[in-house]
C-alpha cells in the first residue's frame, strides 16, 4: 500500500477521491538526483474543489462529529503510522533526503502527534465567567470551519503531525499543500487517514506548484485560517494573502538558534548538542542551532573538540545512513554553495568527508565550521539551510545576550552552565520561542508549544496550546432575569 509508485502519487485527494490532473510533475531522488515517480501538479481548480468539499465536510458528518470521536480516529491514524514507521521512513529517505534513521525519527513523531491530538480532542472547553446579576456567561471553544496548512520539505511528516493533527482534533476541515519537493509521505498519510475512517473532506491534498496551488489556497476567500511553514518571503506573501481574507495566520519562518557556552558548562554534555543541532537533517531545519557562542577561557579547547567531530562526520545516500544525507534539491545546493562562497573570506575550522562512490547526481554538501567568526557577518546573520555553523567568541553575558539576540530571528535557544542564577537570568532576556537549558531540541517535543519571535514567525503549534490557534473562542451571554 505504502509503493512509492503506487498509482495515487500522481493525484489529487479532494472529497475522499483520488483524482487525476491535467499535469505531473516529477518525484526526484535527491542522493541520487533521478526520477523515481510522478506527482500531480495541482491547479487553482483543484484547490477552490478541494477547499468546497472541505466546506462541505464541515457541513456534513465530520462537523456534527463529537469531539471524542474525532480523537478516536486521530488516535487509529497513530497506531496505522506507527505499523508503518519502516515504510514510510524509507519512502521520505528516497523522496527527500535523510538518513534513515531521521526519517524514522519523523515517521515515529507523526504517530506520536496522532496520538496526543487524538487524546486532547475531547478535552478543550470553555468556561463560565462570574457576571452581572440575571445573566449566566460562558464561552464555546469552536473549530474556524476549512483550515489551509502549507507545509515545506523539511520535515514533511513532523509538521503534518503537529498541524493538520492539531486542526483536525478541534473538529476543521484541512486542505494540505505539501512542498512540491516533499509530497510522498504526506499522500501515504492521507490513504492512512482513510483508512482509519476520517469522513470524505475533512482532509484534502492538493500537491503542486507553491506559485500555483499554495498561492491559491493562501488567498482563497473559502478558508478561514492558514497555517504556514517556510522561508520568510514566502510566509510575508501568505500573510498577504490572508490579509486579502481577513483571516488568523500562524507562520513558522526558520530561525538562527544560537548556543551559548560559559565556562562552567559541562562540555562533555554539550558537545553532541552543539554539533547535532547544526548537522541533523543537513542543517535543513528551522530549529537547527547555526551559531555557537562560546566564552573565551574555554574556546581553544571546545572548538579543538568541535573540529575533531565535524572531521568524523560522514556524508552519503539516505538509504546507506550516513550522519547526513544530501540536501533536498540542486537549487537548494545551489543556495547553501552560495554562502560558503560568501564565507570565503572566514576562518574554517573543520569540515567532514564524502563517503566513497557519492552518485554523481546528488546534491552533497560538505559539513563546514567555520570561526572565529564576527557577528555582523552574513554567515552569522543569515538562515543557510545547509550543514554549517559559526562559532562566536564572548566575554560576559551581557555580551553573549547582546550576540544572541542580535538576529531578526528568534524560534530555539540553547544555554550551557552550571549556574541555575544565570539560567534564569537568560531563559527571560534571551528573545526566542524556545529556550532550552543544558539541552537543545528538548527531543521534538510533540507536548511543547513552538513557534517564533520577529522574522522566525507568530503563532504557536505542538502541545496544548496550538488548540487554541486551531480554534475560535465564543461567549455567550444569557440574561435569564
Ligand atoms: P518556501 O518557498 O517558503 O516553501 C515553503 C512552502 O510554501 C512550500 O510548500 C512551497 O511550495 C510553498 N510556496 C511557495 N511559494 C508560495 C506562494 N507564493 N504562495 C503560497 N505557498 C507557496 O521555501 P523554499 O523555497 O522551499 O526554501 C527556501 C528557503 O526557505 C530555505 O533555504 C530556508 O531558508 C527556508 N525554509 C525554511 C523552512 C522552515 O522550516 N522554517 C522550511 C523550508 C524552507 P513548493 O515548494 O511546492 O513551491
Ligand atoms: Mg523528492
Amino acid at each position: 500500500m505504502l509503493d512509492s509508485l503506487s498509482p495515487d502519487t500522481a493525484r489529487v485527494l479532494i472529497g475522499g477521491a483520488w483524482r487525476d490532473t491535467a499535469e505531473t510533475l516529477p518525484v526526484l531522488n535527491p542522493s541520487t538526483g533521478e526520477e523515481i515517480g510522478r506527482i500531480a501538479r495541482g491547479t487553482a481548480q483543484d484547490i477552490d474543489d478541494a477547499v468546497t468539499a472541505a466546506q462541505a465536510a464541515m457541513d456534513g458528518d465530520w462537523g456534527r462529529m463529537p469531539a471524542f470521536e474525532r480523537g478516536r480516529i486521530l488516535t487509529r491514524i497513530g497506531r496505522l503510522v506507527a505499523e508503518q514507521v519502516e515504510a514510510l521512513a524509507e519512502m521520505e529517505a528516497t523522496d527527500v533526503g535523510k538518513p534513515l534513521k531521521q526519517a524514522r525519527a519523523d515517521a515515529v513523531a507523526l504517530a506520536r502527534y496522532c496520538e496526543f491530538y487524538g487524546g486532547a480532542a475531547d478535552k478543550v472547553h470553555g468556561t463560565t465567567i462570574p457576571y452581572l446579576d440575571g445573566y449566566t456567561v460562558y464561552t464555546l471553544r469552536e473549530p474556524h470551519g476549512v483550515t489551509g496548512h502549507i507545509i515545506p520539505w523539511n520535515y514533511p511528516m513532523q509538521i503534518i503531525g503537529r498541524s493538520v493533527g492539531a486542526a483536525l482534533a478541534m473538529g476543521n476541515a484541512c486542505v494540505l499543500k505539501p512542498a512540491e519537493d516533499a509530497c510522498l509521505t504526506a499522500l501515504a498519510f492521507a490513504r492512512l487517514a482513510q483508512e482509519a475512517g476520517l469522513p470524505a473532506g475533512a482532509l484534502n491534498v492538493v500537491p503542486g506548484l507553491g506559485s500555483e496551488a499554495g498561492a491559491a489556497l493562501s488567498a482563497h476567500p473559502g478558508i478561514r485560517h492558514i497555517s504556514f511553514t517556510g522561508s520568510v518571503a514566502t510566509g510575508g506573501a501568505v500573510q498577504k494573502a490572508a490579509g486579502g481574507n481577513v483571516i488568523p495566520v500562524t507562520l513558522e519562518l526558520g530561525g538562527k538558534g544560537p548556543q551559548l557556552v560559559f565556562e562552567d558548562a559541562d562540555l562533555d554534555a554539550a558537545l553532541p548538542f552543539l554539533v547535532n543541532a547544526g548537522l541533523q537533517n543537513a542543517g535543513q531545519t528551522c530549529s537547527a542551532s547555526s551559531r555557537i557562542l562560546v566564552q573565551r577561557p574555554i574556546w581553544d579547547e571546545l572548538v579543538r573538540r568541535m573540529s575533531d567531530a565535524y572531521a568524523a562526520k560522514r556524508v552519503g545516500p539516505a538509504m546507506e545512513d550516513h550522519d547526513l544525507g544530501p540536501l533536498i534539491s540542486a537549487v537548494q545546493k545551489r543556495r547553501v554553495e552560495g554562502f560558503l562562497d560568501k564565507g570565503a573570506d572566514l576562518p574554517v575550522l573543520a569540515r567532514g568527508a564524502f563517503v566513497e562512490g557519492l552518485p554523481e547526481g546528488g546534491n552533497y554538501v560538505l559539513p563546514t565550521l567555520y570561526g572565529p567568526v564576527a557577528q555582523d557577518h552574513a554567515l552569522a546573520q543569515q538562515e543557510i539551510f545547509g550543514p554549517v555553523q559559526v562559532v562566536i567568541p564572548f566575554d560576559t553575558e551581557e555580551e553573549a545576550v547582546a550576540i544572541a539576540n542580535g538576529t531578526e530571528f528568534g524560534l530555539t535557544s540553547g544555554i550551557w552552565t552550571r549556574d541555575g542564577a544565570r539560567q534564569m537570568r537568560l531563559a527571560r532576556a534571551i528573545r526566542s520561542g524556545q529556550v532550552y537549558i543544558n539541552n537543545y531540541g528538548a527531543g521534538g517535543g510533540v507536548e511543547l508549544p513552538f513557534g517564533g519571535i520577529g522574522k522566525s514567525g507568530h503563532g504557536r503549534e505542538k502541545g496544548f496550546e496550538a488548540l487554541y490557534g486551531f480554534s475560535v473562542l465564543k461567549t455567550v451571554a444569557a440574561y435569564h432575569g
